[in-house]
């Protein structure tokens, strides 16, 4: 017994050496580790005019080469959109004389490649002030509280040397949505970046003369935070060009080469649809150098086959370019939507259609605005609703024959809605004036989190909700292949018309029905 208490002893006292030691080296070797990447950052940091503490970007486009509204093209709605903080930028005064609510945060949202990073740099050099850049996937990967501190250093730089812009790029990388049921309790470096952007977007008086810009490609995922009133509340779309801007953007890039006089950008832009600024920009480099490899003095139609081709195969490899064929259907399916529209009475007007994939994930287009604000929606509305979502897959049924993937998103949104209408508004006759099932959810951190559904009814009403879904859509799609049917002609003209032009308007589209139906 003796001996076993001095034996506890014994290894009580090495335990306790042990253990300090156990956290006490790997604490100063990290704290020798950071300290020495700190010491890295600080003499690599970037920019001109970089500080010692932050190292943001800076760049004065006062000094250096200044871009501007002219070296953005096709993406003119935007470009609208920001002239006025341009404007705001070089008067803040006037502004503030008239006490008029000044931009605070603008946020461009856009797929990748359209020129959201240029544009932000445009306004700074259309408004000659100093524009202060960093990537938001710059502060995920730095150590825990430097984020924070960063964004602090980032803005009290922005405020001594107002007017200017800040620009947040890739901001969906710290301003994911917090709160989701996987990040219950985390307190991680994004979150806290995220919190002292918030902080800081709250703290300061736009009065000053910043302009915080940022940009994204992923807007669904954003903290609904970020986009509340005072902070990003200005959100400008960059939408792949179409037609006309796709030969715009040419014009700016092939600026700086020699061309041959025979070369027709009109012809170039024809050929790369769905293609955004930066893959054009990239076309026109390589025709210039297909012309240098050649051993030509200018850059001739052939050099830009060549660039073509090339840049179509990189981006035929990550999926991003539409064949003919696929084009055709595409075009047809979208003519489906826009034509069924026109026929039902109860449709909203069709505002635009076309068939580059505007809106990120979708393929066409076929946007209708609502005429007026609605709050209240009938069944004969809804029907049709239903019935102009379907007429694309019916049309490319009856135009290119066999169904496609395309779809699917009409379908999902077909689905929700006719169940809606049967379990929610109780709209179905053999159901009657009943709801079916109740939604739950969840409340964590200020956002609702959908946990599913309720089911309150029996097997038997199940299937009778089942069967009633499947005659709804069932006769929906009748009626839409009933219209298409009967309305053949303008069918095939509004589907030749989009292929050719890509986009059709309001009024391009009423007179390719006129010159239909006559
Ligand atoms: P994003 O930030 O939207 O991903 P960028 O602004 O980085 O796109 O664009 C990359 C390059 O592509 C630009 O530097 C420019 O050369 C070219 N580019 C993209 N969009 C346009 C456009 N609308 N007009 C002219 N050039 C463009
Ligand atoms: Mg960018
Ligand atoms: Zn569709």
């Amino acid at each position: 017994m003796q001996h076993g208490v001095a034996f506890a002893g014994r290894i009580e006292q090495t335990a306790w050496w042990e253990s300090v030691l156990g956290w006490l080296l790997p604490l100063a070797f990290f704290v020798a580790l950071y300290s020495f990447a700190m010491r890295r950052m600080a003499k690599g940091g970037g920019g001109p005019l970089s500080f010692g503490k932050s190292r943001v970007k800076i760049y004065d486009r006062t000094q250096n080469e200044r871009i501007t509204f002219e070296d953005v093209a096709g993406v003119d709605e935007a470009e609208d959109e920001l002239r006025e903080v341009v404007d705001f930028l070089m008067h803040p005064d006037k502004y503030q004389a008239l006490g008029a609510r000044i931009p605070k945060g603008v946020l461009l949202v856009g797929p990748p490649g359209t020129g959201k990073t240029l544009l932000a740099k445009a306004v700074a050099g259309e408004a000659g002030v100093p524009f202060f850049s960093i990537s938001a996937s710059e502060f995920v990967e730095m150590f825990v509280g430097v984020g924070a501190a960063r964004m602090r250093d980032l803005f009290e730089q922005a405020k001594q040397r107002s007017p200017c812009i800040v620009f947040i790029d890739e901001l969906d990388a710290i301003g994911k949505s917090r709160g989701g049921l996987g990040a219950m309790g985390t307190h991680d470096e994004r979150e806290q970046t995220l919190n002292q952007l918030l902080v800081e977007m709250d703290g300061f008086d736009p009065g000053k003369g910043v302009v915080i810009m940022a940009a994204t490609n992923r807007p669904e995922v954003l903290d609904q935070a970020l986009v509340r009133a005072g902070r990003f509340d200005r959100q400008v779309l960059v939408d792949r060009p179409d037609l006309r801007g796709r030969r715009e953007i040419l014009r700016v890039h092939a600026r700086g080469v020699d061309l041959a006089p025979v070369v027709d950008l009109e012809v170039i832009a024809r050929r790369t649809p769905g293609m955004v600024g930066a893959d054009l920009a990239n076309i026109v480099n390589e025709a210039a150098l297909a012309a240098a490899r050649r051993g030509g003095g200018t850059v001739e139609t052939q050099d830009f086959e060549e660039a073509i081709d090339r840049v179509q195969l990189g981006l035929k490899r990550r999926g991003r370019v539409m064949n003919e064929e696929e084009k055709r259907r595409v075009a047809f399916h979208e003519a489906g939507h826009a034509l069924v529209a026109l026929s039902v009475q109860h449709a909203d007007p069709v505002h635009r259609v076309s068939i580059i994939p505007r809106s990120i994930g979708a393929l066409g287009i076929t946007l209708q605005l609502p005429t007026d604000e609605r709050y209240l929606m009938t069944r004969e509305e809804l029907c049709d609703r239903i019935c102009v979502m379907l007429g694309g897959r019916v049309a490319e049924e009856l135009v290119c024959g066999g169904l496609s993937t395309g779809a699917q998103n009409d379908l999902e949104r077909v689905t929700e809605l006719a169940r809606q209408m049967v379990c929610r508004f109780g709209m179905s006759e053999a159901l009657g004036p009943q709801t079916f099932g109740q939604s739950l959810s969840a409340r964590f951190l200020q956002t609702s989190v959908p946990l599913g559904e309720e089911r309150n009814y029996s097997e038997q009403t199940a299937q009778r909700i089942d069967a009633e879904l499947q005659a709804m859509l069932g006769a929906e799609q009748a009626r839409a292949r009933q219209i298409l049917t009967e309305r053949r002609a303008v069918l095939e003209a509004i589907g030749a018309r989009l292929l050719a032009e890509e986009t059709l308007d309001q009024d391009d589209l009423a007179a390719v029905v006129a010159g239909a139906v006559a």
